[in-house]
């Protein structure tokens, strides 16, 4: 049955240069235009393939002045094929800027240390703007009009606030012990919201039985392959923003793997088809202490995750059961690079000197990366002349209300005089701090 989706596809100019979907563990090839997200011989998540010959042909005829800035920038090395679809979602997504975190890197011995923050990614403030964006878009293509998704948080956001700018209407399934201003954020941006007794794991396998029963396309799930692909836009603009050179080093938390393997992906891509050599850079993972199935199976030498049941602060990380964490063992493999974890303390502890360096308030997978780039740091893994990045893909606004109490301050009388008594307390307690000096 021809839907209006698959007219789109037949009458728009596209730059995609997409091929199928195959199965990275025992190469099953479907066509593109298969509905499957996960592989019927082995049940793992589908990858999306392309023709790189012709992606490196397109991709010299449009100047880089002439693309979008947004996360369609290379559109030749993403799925979807329809400019209609791209035109309706995720036009101001992406670009997030690379921020030089001279102050950060003083406190760690790193000299050449970047942020990639996309805690002021647009729209919910999320790298998973990026993923859902891919996701919508494919949704439109197919011509339908409604979706779901399980989520931890950030996902739920994402597809509550670019669903309604599409004109898609979003329904969000949430495990027990998400924060809570995140589940607020999504009713408030109109999605309907269904908050489950089940962690992650069990209400993402719950969702998978209701997708099937239902025929509810879940951004996620049924349509796991496409979001994954716009995971890869970050390492796209990393290297752009770096003059076209990949860092030697990247740093990033992991939950389901999705990020960092296509983080490992783009970089693989833009080497493919010429545009920079990033066989060089190398990943390191960071978990939390409490939910750690990939970085364990990596510092164990192991090529498969024993699930866990996590028990972690860091709620936006807190998948046990990783669908693409073998992709993740096999990316740092391949490049070289590290994994390791970081107690909840340490967490929240890297959000607070991340925010007291670089300004920029993230929540606990942020710090989580923040205290695993300061544990390879301190290790000596990392040179300090090394070009590193490390990845924030969440704002802490969303997370205030989880983050450890810290004492409020007392009211004061509304006059000059208590106020520069209290200002003058500040300053006692500002010198006699641990304060590190500007980096020159
Ligand atoms: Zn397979």
């Amino acid at each position: 049955m021809s839907t209006a989706g698959d007219r789109t596809e037949e009458n728009e100019t596209t730059r995609s240069c997409v091929t199928e979907l195959v199965c990275q563990k025992c190469d099953v090839k479907l066509p593109i235009t298969d509905m499957e997200a996960f592989c019927p011989t082995c049940g793992k998540c589908l990858d999306v393939a392309y023709d790189y010959d012709l992606a490196a042909s397109r991709l010299r005829e449009l100047p880089m002045s002439e693309r979008p800035e947004n996360i369609w920038r290379l559109s030749e090395l993403l799925p979807i094929r329809g400019s209609h679809a791209q035109a309706q979602v995720g036009q101001f997504s992406g670009l997030t800027p690379l921020i030089p975190a001279n102050r950060l890197g003083a406190e760690l011995g790193l000299r050449k240390l970047y942020v990639k923050d996309d805690s002021t990614c647009r729209p919910s403030l999320s790298y998973k703007d990026r993923v859902v964006a891919t996701a919508i878009a494919r949704l439109l293509e197919l011509g339908k009009s409604e979706i779901g998704c399980v989520s931890t948080g950030n996902v739920g956001t994402a597809v509550a606030s670019l669903a309604a700018k599409a004109g898609v209407t979003p329904y969000v399934f949430y495990p027990n012990r998400l924060e809570q201003t995140k589940a607020r954020a999504c009713r408030a941006l109109g999605a309907r919201v269904c908050q489950v007794s089940g962690n992650y794991d069990e209400a993402n396998r719950e969702c998978r039985k209701v997708a099937a029963a239902s025929g509810l396309e879940f951004a996620n799930i049924t349509l796991r392959p496409f979001y994954a692909e716009g995971a890869k836009t970050m390492a796209f603009e990393i290297v752009e923003q770096l003059g076209w050179n990949a860092p030697d080093h990247i740093v990033s938390a992991t939950a389901g793997g999705t990020l960092s393997s296509r983080l490992h992906k783009g970089l693989v891509e833009l080497e493919t088809v010429g545009l920079a050599q990033t066989k060089s850079t190398k990943m390191h993972i960071a978990q939390p202490d409490g939910c750690s199935p990939i970085a364990s199976a990596i510092i164990a030498h192991e090529s498969e995750i024993h699930p866990c049941t996590p028990t972690t602060a860091a709620h936006s990380l807190a998948i046990g059961s990783p669908g693409d964490g073998y992709l993740v063992i096999e990316a740092v493999r391949s490049r070289g690079g590290s994994a390791a974890s970081a107690s909840d303390e340490e967490i929240f502890a890297g959000i607070d000197l991340l925010a007291v360096t670089e300004g920029i308030l993230t929540e606990p997978a942020g710090g989580t990366t923040v205290a695993v780039l300061k544990k390879l740091a301190e290790a000596g893994e990392l040179d300090p002349d090394a070009v590193v990045v490390a990845i924030i893909t969440g704002n802490g606004l969303k997370t205030l209300d989880d983050h450890p109490p810290k004492p409020w301050p007392s009211m004061v009388e509304c006059d000059s005089e208590s106020m520069l008594s209290v200002l003058s307390d500040f300053q006692h307690e500002q010198a006699a701090s641990a304060a590190q000096p500007l980096p020159a």
